[in-house]
C-alpha cells in the first residue's frame, strides 16, 4: 500500500485491508471504517441523501492512491455496520419478518443505525417496517406457543422456538438509538417484552440490560399496572345488558363460568400473569365450550364483545401504560 501518496492525517493506513466485496476498482471514493477500506461510486452514494452528499463532498481534499478518501469516525464507524449499510445501498439488503431473528438482527440493526444516521429514509423505513411486522408476528406466535397442546417434548420445543425469536430488549434499545417516535410500535415491543418473563426479580431483570435506566423504570411500572388492572378486572363478571323474558339462567351461567375462570386468574399463575392480553383471549376461547347450553347466544355475543373491548382498551392504552 502506497501510503506516501496519502495526504490524509491518518497515519495508521498500513493496518487497513480492502473489504473483500465492497472495494470496486471503478469506485471514486475510498471510505475507511476501523481498519477496513471500502471503495464505492461517489455520485451514486451522494444521490441517496443530503447527509451522504455532504459526507462525500468532492471538495474534501484527502486522497489515497489519488482517489478521494473519507475516514468515518464516531459511533457509525464500525466496519461491520458500514459493510451492511453499503450492501443495502447497492440494493443487497432484503429480509422478511420470518428471517429476522437472533442471528440476523445485528445486520438489520446496522442497516437501520446507518440509514438513520445518514438520512437514507427509504432504507430506514424498510427496516422499521420489518421490525414492525416481526413484532406483530411474535405477538401471535408467542400466544400459540403458550396455548399449543402439551405433548412429549412440547415444552422444550416451545422453549427452543421462543429462544430463537428475536428478544425485544435489544429492539427497544435500537429504536431509541435511532430516535424512533412511533409510539404504537414501541408499545408493541414493550408488550412483547412483558410477555417473556413473569418475574420482576433482580436476576430476571438482567435481560433488560440493553434498556436505558429510564426505559427500565417505565417497563417495570407498566408491567405492574398491566397485571394489577387485569387481576382487578377479573374479580367480578361483566354486566351483560340483554333484555330477557327469564334472565336467570344466563346470569347464573355467566357467574359460574366467571368464578371458575377468576379463581384461576387469582391464583397468579405465572403464565397468565405475564400475559393479560393472552389471558383475555383464552377466556373468550374457553367460553365457546363452557357457555354451550348455559348461556343464550345473544348473551354470549355480548360477553365476547365486552371481552374484546377489554382487550382493545388494553392494547390501545399500552403507550400510556408504559409511559411512552
Ligand atoms: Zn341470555
Amino acid at each position: 500500500m502506497d501510503a506516501s501518496r496519502l495526504r490524509s492525517r491518518d497515519d495508521n493506513i498500513h493496518r487497513c485491508s480492502r473489504h473483500p466485496t465492497f472495494f470496486f476498482e471503478d469506485g471514486s471514493v475510498i471510505l475507511r471504517a476501523e481498519n477496513t477500506l471500502f471503495r464505492v461510486q461517489r455520485s451514486y452514494f451522494a444521490s441517496q441523501s443530503a447527509q451522504l452528499r455532504d459526507l462525500l463532498d468532492p471538495r474534501i481534499q484527502d486522497t489515497l492512491w489519488g482517489i478521494q478518501f473519507v475516514s468515518l469516525n464516531g459511533d457509525c464507524a464500525d466496519d461491520v455496520y458500514v459493510a451492511a449499510f453499503i450492501e443495502s445501498i447497492y440494493g443487497g439488503f432484503y429480509m422478511t419478518e420470518r428471517e429476522l431473528n437472533v442471528e440476523t438482527f445485528p445486520r438489520a440493526a446496522s442497516v437501520l443505525r446507518m440509514s438513520a444516521r445518514y438520512g437514507v429514509d427509504r432504507t430506514r423505513d424498510a427496516v422499521m417496517t420489518l421490525i414492525k411486522a416481526s413484532t406483530e408476528r411474535n405477538e401471535v406466535k408467542l400466544y400459540w406457543l403458550k396455548l399449543a397442546p402439551e405433548g412429549p417434548g412440547h415444552c422444550k420445543q416451545a422453549a427452543d422456538q421462543e429462544h430463537s425469536m428475536l428478544h425485544p430488549a435489544p429492539v427497544v434499545a435500537l429504536l431509541r438509538e435511532v430516535g424512533c417516535d412511533d409510539t404504537p410500535l414501541l408499545a408493541a415491543v414493550f408488550h412483547d417484552l412483558s410477555r417473556r418473563s413473569w418475574d420482576l426479580s433482580e436476576n430476571a431483570l438482567e435481560s433488560l440490560e440493553p434498556l436505558s435506566a429510564a426505559d427500565r423504570e417505565c417497563y417495570i411500572l407498566g408491567v405492574t399496572k398491566l397485571r394489577v388492572s387485569y387481576v382487578l378486572n377479573s374479580r367480578s363478571p361483566p354486566t351483560i345488558q340483554v333484555a330477557h323474558a327469564q334472565p336467570v339462567p344466563c346470569t347464573t351461567g355467566l357467574k359460574t363460568f366467571w368464578n371458575g375462570i377468576a379463581k384461576d386468574l387469582h391464583s397468579a399463575n405465572a403464565e397468565t400473569m405475564a400475559d393479560p392480553m393472552g389471558g383475555l383471549q383464552a377466556i373468550m376461547e374457553i367460553s365457546w365450550k363452557e357457555f354451550t347450553g348455559t348461556i343464550c347466544s345473544q348473551c354470549h355475543t355480548e360477553f365476547l364483545s365486552y371481552m374484546l373491548g377489554q382487550q382493545t382498551g388494553m392494547w390501545d392504552g399500552l403507550g400510556a401504560t408504559f409511559c411512552l
